[in-house]
């Protein structure tokens, strides 16, 4: 019997619930806890509806360490799921380690008034872990996560050693918004106008934000403009990973969507420091994602696919050879098995994978984890199972840009 607690009731943490239930056999008991009790209540509802599954539900405040702790002691989980936002996940840590239970993440912790995008605070958690005989898994979502496990499939059966890695991240979807973003507006827009960086010959290379464009044709999406972005996986791939040469990050936009993004950043929309208003400090950031459409309610509108994955070029059997493995997932297809879109299903389906390969034991340890340090094999047979089958294709040439 493995008992789960799910903390977060936004999209990733709604999917990831759903295809929980839908493996009862290795999820007998989920509870889901969130800031704001109505959301998890509505997702159990749908939970219900769905898949016949019952899970009980918890108003939390996941920033409390205490009040995690008292709730991880009452429903006596095998494992903690934090869905919630990056800024939760020290709290959520140290909750773990004062209950003795396992943890997992989708996005590396966050402080609040600076992006930084580093794992720094939570590899520092090693030892605690090691010493308390826990694991936890870090990044379990799709980029990073499944980018991560793929990269981890590449090296074990593909590639003798892989010298440039490109993980592509296209989403092709369409939901009729002026401007909108798809998962949690705040992380997005950090992440998006932070600086770009990837890796080369053993160090990082800066550039300015969203300023190298490349165009790339991606399968059943079509031509799209991609462009260089600094990403926390590409951290973790490098110091896992120290024989990769370059390794860099892209992300599709489409022209509407930079110029919103340009013109809000212009006047000081975006910005993560707080500012006087009427007498009160308020952050811009937080303030315009109060005016944006929630991303949950972006899943009955959005048409087309998503198409992420990972090009390697290496030596296999001292021979160059480039593999290009991809997921593509749609939209529609995505909300009608879950009631959400894709950007949603493909961080909480890989959530649930990284979950249940911790609940039978297949991926095991104490310590901090990273995706790539673990065997891709059983979660790449998941992906095909749970709904973002992939495939592999050896591309003619390295890529020429
Ligand atoms: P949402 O904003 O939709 O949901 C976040 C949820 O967490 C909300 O229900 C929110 O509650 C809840 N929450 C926020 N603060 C607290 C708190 N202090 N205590 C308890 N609950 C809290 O985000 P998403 O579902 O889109 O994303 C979830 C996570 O997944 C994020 O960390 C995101 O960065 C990550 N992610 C990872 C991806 C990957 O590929 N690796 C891709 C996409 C997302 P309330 O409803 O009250 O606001």
């Amino acid at each position: 019997m493995s008992k789960v607690l799910v903390i977060g009731a936004g999209g990733v943490g709604s999917v990831a619930v759903h295809k929980m239930a839908m493996s009862a056999e290795i999820f007998s008991h989920i509870t889901l806890a969130s800031r704001t009790k109505s959301k998890c209540d509505d997702i159990a509802a749908s939970v219900k509806q769905r898949t016949g599954v019952t899970i009980d539900t918890a108003a939390l405040d996941a920033d409390d360490v205490a009040a995690t702790t008292a709730l991880i002691k009452a429903v006596q989980p095998k494992l903690v799921v934090n869905l919630a936002l990056p800024y939760q996940d020290l709290a959520i840590m140290d909750a773990c380690l004062a209950a003795g239970v396992n943890y997992l993440d989708t996005a590396n912790y966050e402080p609040r008034d600076e992006a930084k995008f580093e794992y720094s605070w939570q590899w520092a958690y090693q030892d605690r872990f090691k010493d308390a005989g826990l694991m936890a898994l870090l990044g379990s979502g799709f980029d990073p996560g499944v980018t991560s496990v793929f990269t981890g499939y590449t090296k074990k059966h593909l590639l003798d050693s892989i010298d440039t890695l490109d993980i592509l991240d296209c989403n092709g979807g369409d939901h009729g918004h002026p401007f909108a973003t798809n998962f949690n507006p705040e992380i997005n827009i950090r992440e998006v106008t932070a600086p770009s960086r990837h890796w080369a010959d053993g160090q990082w290379v800066e550039g300015p934000p969203l300023a190298h464009k490349q165009a790339f044709d991606f399968e059943q999406v079509g031509q799209k403009n991609m462009y260089l972005m600094y990403h926390e996986e590409l951290e973790s791939l490098a110091k896992f990973y120290p024989e990769i040469k370059r390794i860099r990050f892209w992300m599709t936009f489409g022209d509407a969507y930079l110029k919103h993004l340009e013109v809000l950043g212009n006047v000081g929309m975006t910005r993560i420091d707080p500012v006087m208003f009427e007498g009160r400090e308020i952050i811009p950031l937080q303030f315009l994602k109060a005016l944006l459409p929630e991303p949950s309610s972006l899943g009955p509108r959005t048409r087309g696919k998503t198409n992420i994955g990972t090009i390697a070029t290496g030596t296999k059997d001292g021979q160059q050879k480039t593999f290009y493995i991809r997921n593509i997932c749609d939209h529609e297809e995505a909300y009608a098995e879950t009631g959400s879109q894709a950007i949603s299903y493909t961080t909480g389906v890989p959530a649930m994978i990284g979950a249940a390969l911790m609940l039978t034991g297949q991926w095991a340890g104490t310590g901090v984890f990273n995706m790539e340090q673990l065997d891709p094999d059983p979660f790449m047979d998941l992906l095909n199972k749970h709904g973002l089958p992939w495939k592999v294709e050896e591309l003619p040439a390295p890529l020429d840009f």
